[in-house]
């Protein structure tokens, strides 16, 4: 069937794809980030033909004059996405739409142009299916999609670029935290901001991770795995990690999460935690949640646990925080009851292994 937003793709295999023997090995411990597949998606937009030359091919590198805007002024935006072995064997994408919609958002924000909706499901399925053996063996493994669009034109002059690159490359993925982690330390920032108001904190834009790792490398630096944001105006609401989104549990099985105010990254893995725990019954509050506070209930044990969520890493119990005032720990300081049983309840429709109520999962092949 014809579509008028779809984009004509000229697709040119590999011809000397990683050999078999070689790939599965590989593909026995992938790691997270390490390892990519055979072939890549490129798409150019201009400024006088829009969205064209649509290409799967061989992944390799590619040719950048210096003066490509996006060295410069850093007008690039991602995605982070998950292709999924189901139990019967199919492979499903979850919630792909939902991925090419906050792309379009993340555009909009950076005064980048807007890839149609279809033209990204279009171009992350056809990679999946291209790269279908690239799939890890491992428990837990899926192979993670990376689209990522940036300003290509060769201009020096400070404005919105006339000419740009999307991309969409895709990694073989086992857990992202390397211990099957049971449960996370997260240091308190008290130096540094990951967004401000008005600013790009609801874009995923890699220059907002650019912002945050100096303050990932203190946490580090501290014993912790990963660092925890507050807002920018006041220092003392919590906002999220440099890459997920915040829960916290209370004793009477209430959660609070961060509203998105604009310098919170909408998470699709915290929409869905939220429609998950209200199908659980429980009462699930966006609001604004303070570090004297998260202290004061983890000490009291009003707050049991706390989690992170987002693609990469799904679900993840942080069991203490740290920061130069002193560190506390949540509940027994191990994984959460209910952050495992909302991370089951997730996985398991990912995974095809529960009713899929929402039309979540979009199977591919
Ligand atoms: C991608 C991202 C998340 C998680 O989003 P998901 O859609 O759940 O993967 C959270 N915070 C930041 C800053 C992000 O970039």
């Amino acid at each position: 069937m014809a579509n008028a937003k779809a984009l004509e793709f000229t697709i040119e295999r590999n011809s000397a794809p990683v050999e078999a023997n070689e790939r599965a090995k590989l593909l026995e411990n992938p790691g997270f980030g390490n390892l990519f597949t055979d072939h890549m998606v490129v798409i150019r937009w201009s400024e006088n033909l829009g969205w064209h030359d649509a290409n799967i091919k061989k992944r390799g590198p590619i040719q950048m004059n210096p003066a490509s805007s996006v060295l410069h002024y850093a007008q690039e935006i991602f995605e982070g996405m998950k292709a999924y072995r189901l139990a019967d064997g199919s492979t499903a994408l979850f919630r792909p739409e939902e991925n090419a919609k906050r792309f379009q958002a993340s555009a909009r924000r950076m005064a980048m142009p807007e890839l149609p909706v279809e033209v990204f499901l279009q171009s992350v399925e056809k990679l999946v299916e291209i790269d279908r053996d690239w799939f890890p063996s491992v428990d837990g493994g899926s192979l993670y999609l990376r689209p990522f669009m940036f300003a290509s034109e060769v201009f020096l002059g400070v404005r919105p670029a006339k000419e740009y690159l999307y991309m969409v490359i895709a990694s073989p993925a086992g857990e992202y935290f390397k211990s099957g982690a049971t449960a996370v330390t997260i240091w308190v920032s008290e130096d540094y901001s990951r967004a401000a108001p008005g600013g790009t904190g609801a874009a995923k834009c890699g220059g907002n991770y650019a912002a945050s790792l100096v303050a990932q490398a203190e946490a580090i630096e501290q014993h912790c795995d990963q660092v925890v944001f507050l807002d920018a105006a006041e220092r003392r609401w919590v906002e999220e990690l440099g890459g997920m989104n915040l829960f916290f549990v209370m004793d009477d099985g209430k959660l609070i999460t961060p509203p998105l105010s604009g310098t919170i990254l909408p998470g699709i893995t915290r929409e869905s935690i939220i429609v998950l725990a209200r199908e659980e019954g429980l009462e699930v509050s966006e609001e604004p949640y303070s570090i004297e506070q998260w202290r004061g209930d983890a000490t009291s044990g009003k707050l049991v646990e706390t989690f992170a969520c987002g693609t990469a890493a799904v679900v993840t119990s942080v069991g203490m925080v740290k920061s130069r005032h002193g560190e506390f720990t949540i509940g027994s300081g191990g994984p959460g009851q209910l952050t495992e049983k909302l991370k089951s309840r997730l996985v398991d429709i990912q995974r095809g292994l529960s009713e899929d109520r929402h039309d979540w999962v979009k199977r591919l092949f």
